[in-house]
């Protein structure tokens, strides 16, 4: 267990979120055992809360291969903290840090035509040749390049010097196998329009829940968030995943209020006598002090 202190301005709160790293490996390993694909840590969100890099850190240690967070700025983060691996960025915005993003060798994910020249561009300034793995939209309509720009899409990464695609891929939704039928056809679909244009990518489409769920989203790679931070994919057929994060408190207070009394913010009456505990945690915790907790009888 690696204990980090809950960053607070009091210095005095008991509260503390313990991160266990060896969770976040033995996971990493146990979906590896089950998928038999290379994995990608998806540590996006500073690793979901966990700290990014120190979860990539054990995320590699459990056998992933390769790193993926959704933005520019995070992938530079996990460099500069001496992380070789491979290391994805798919959230491409306008002011997106590109050029910082190739110097430090980070793979990056255009979904339309033109992010792929611009990508082209610095990446030819620099002198350096710009890996990509280009995303197609395959129904979830969140991301990726549409069906109507393919072509032009696929063109524009064969015709560029300064570019490298090394991959193809969509983001599936759905919880069961029916789901993924159509995108998974869509994403062939792309591939074979990818190769008449002379790229020859590798594939991947399942996050968490389809690659438990259906071993036919799994093919040449997955990228795995939740589920390597003990969130189970499928949650009342569990993988047996071992739980990350660790949240404690002491009681700081215990009273005794009589029958009838009205207690905290929403006044709740109390119906019966009872033995009250004063936990010391509140916004700088992330909790809603205002928010009803259910309260036990007795
Ligand atoms: C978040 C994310 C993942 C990981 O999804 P989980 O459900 O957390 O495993 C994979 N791919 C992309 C593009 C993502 O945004």
């Amino acid at each position: 267990m690696e204990t980090c202190a809950r960053p607070t301005t009091w210095g005095v709160a008991p509260s503390h979120l313990s991160v266990s790293l060896e969770a976040i490996q033995s996971n990493t390993a146990l979906m590896l055992g089950m998928c038999r694909t290379p994995v990608m840590a998806v540590v996006k969100a500073g690793g979901f809360g966990m700290g990014a890099v120190r979860a990539a850190r054990a995320a590699l240690a459990g056998g992933a291969s390769e790193l993926g967070v959704a933005t520019c700025s995070e992938a530079i983060e996990l460099r500069r903290a001496g992380i070789t691996a491979p290391i994805l960025a798919w959230v491409l915005h306008e002011d997106a840090p590109i050029a910082e993003a190739l110097s430090c060798g980070i793979r990056l994910a255009p979904s339309s035509p033109a992010q792929v020249r611009h990508i082209a561009a610095v990446a030819a300034q620099q002198q350096v040749i710009a890996e990509l793995e280009l995303e197609v939209e395959t129904g979830m309509h969140r991301s990726g390049c549409p069906q109507t720009h393919w072509q032009e899409l696929f063109r524009a990464a064969a015709d560029a010097d300064s570019v490298q695609v090394l991959g193809l891929w969509t983001h599936l939704a759905g919880t069961i196998s029916e789901h993924f039928d159509e995108p998974l056809e869509c994403l062939a679909e792309a591939a074979a329009l990818a190769e008449r244009s002379g790229l020859r990518p590798r594939l991947h489409a399942a996050a968490s829940v389809a690659a438990t769920v259906d071993p036919r989203t799994r093919l040449d790679l997955v990228r795995l968030g939740a589920s390597l931070f003990g969130i189970e994919p499928v949650r009342d057929r569990p993988l047996g995943l071992n739980a990350v994060a660790r949240w404690e408190t002491r009681v700081s207070q215990v009273r005794d209020v009589a029958v009838g009394e009205v207690v905290g913010y929403d006044r709740v009456v109390l119906d019966h006598p009872s033995r009250l505990a004063l936990l010391p945690v509140g916004y700088a915790d992330g909790i809603l002090v205002a928010q009803r907790w259910p309260m036990a009888a007795g």
